[in-house]
């Protein structure tokens, strides 16, 4: 049982690969950088069956020697972050949609007989149709061209990267599932910051003076991870799987956040007027729970995100 897992030092990669090498899977990790990757090697079954190969988005061919041989693989490699975008095209559409095709085009040559896509909800929720009794399942695909308009630039990469997934696989005839978390929170294997995770930090440490005019959907990382695994195991899986435990507000986060962390200097109380706003919506993982998962109460997640955290020292 050989499966690759792209962008293995990853928040949700880590996870990934953790609970593969558990359940007795041999692992071929892709990474950028031997330095993110140090903790990798130190996973449980990792000296056995665990290797790292160098490979990247961009360059094409990077993945065939990663791929070869494998029974399936996890394509999570893909820039995550929404600050600080001068470029988009360059820092997150580029490497989301030709990464993917990449690292597909690489599947399809090595005739991999399963496919599993980190896509996310960014690819999934953010149309001008929403309305706020809309219930919001994997029928739903954001619309690029108003991701756009709204300079949501991680979720038109999203969006493209997804759209050009399915395309290919209906050329190529290979067997496709694809996982769509909404923000993800959890404990980091890595010890470095992530995108998902820094929203809590910024509210607790009192950094975020704002909060968006957004609800969004929450879900554990290790959740994340293994829906990636039940639905690669699966014979039964199919199509696209949203991963959202719960809909909450960002100020009802931040309420929550509140209640259960009273000591820390949370100020986060007026909303964001430069985030574009966009109906709350009901967010249907009905699919990913008749898979069999059970998902983490956010309430446990972010305990387990804030003990990290602190593990960590990026909280007192
Ligand atoms: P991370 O930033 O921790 O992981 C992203 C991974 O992609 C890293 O391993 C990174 O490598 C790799 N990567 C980025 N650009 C390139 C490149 N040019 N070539 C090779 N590798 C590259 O974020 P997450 O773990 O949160 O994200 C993983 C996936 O999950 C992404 O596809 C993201 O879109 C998706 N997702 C995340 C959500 C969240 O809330 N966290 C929600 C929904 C979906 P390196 O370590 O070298 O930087």
């Amino acid at each position: 049982k050989t499966v690759c897992v792209t962008g293995a030092s990853g928040f949700i990669a880590s996870w990934l690969v953790k609970l593969l090498l558990e359940r007795g899977y041999t692992v071929r990790g892709t990474v950028r950088s031997p330095e993110k990757s140090k903790h990798l090697l130190q996973l449980p079954g990792a000296s056995d069956h665990l290797k790292l190969v160098s490979a990247d988005l961009l360059e094409q061919g990077s993945f065939d020697q990663a791929v070869e041989g494998c029974d399936g693989v996890f394509h999570t490699a893909s820039p995550f972050f929404t600050k600080n975008v001068t470029d988009p095209q360059a820092q997150l559409i580029e490497p989301a949609v030709k990464g993917t095709l990449n690292v597909l085009a690489s599947c399809a040559q090595a005739r991999t007989k399963k496919v599993v896509l980190t896509s996310s909800v960014a690819a999934v929720a953010y149309t001008p149709k929403r309305k706020s009794t809309s219930v919001v399942d994997e029928s739903w695909w954001s619309d690029s061209d108003y991701c756009q308009e709204t300079k949501a630039w991680y979720n038109v990469s999203k969006t493209l990267a997804e759209r050009a997934a399915w395309d290919f696989v209906k050329e190529k005839n290979l067997d496709m599932v694809v996982i769509n978390p909404s923000m993800v929170l959890g404990p980091v294997l890595q010890g470095s910051k992530n995108t998902s995770n820094d929203i809590i930090l910024d509210f607790l440490n009192g950094t975020a003076k704002t909060f968006p005019n957004l609800c969004i959907g929450w879900v554990g990382v290790k959740d994340v991870a293994m829906a990636h695994i039940l639905a690669y195991e699966s014979a039964l899986a199919t199509g696209r799987y949203i991963c959202a435990e719960r809909q909450l507000h960002y100020g009802d986060m931040v309420a929550l956040l509140s209640k259960l962390y009273p000591t820390y200097p949370i100020c986060a109380k007026v909303v964001d007027e430069t985030v574009p706003t966009i109906p709350p919506h009901n967010l249907s993982s009905q699919k990913l729970r008749d898979l069999g998962l059970h998902l983490l109460p956010t309430e446990d997640v972010i305990h387990e995100t804030v003990t990290n955290l602190k593990e960590w020292g990026l909280l007192d």
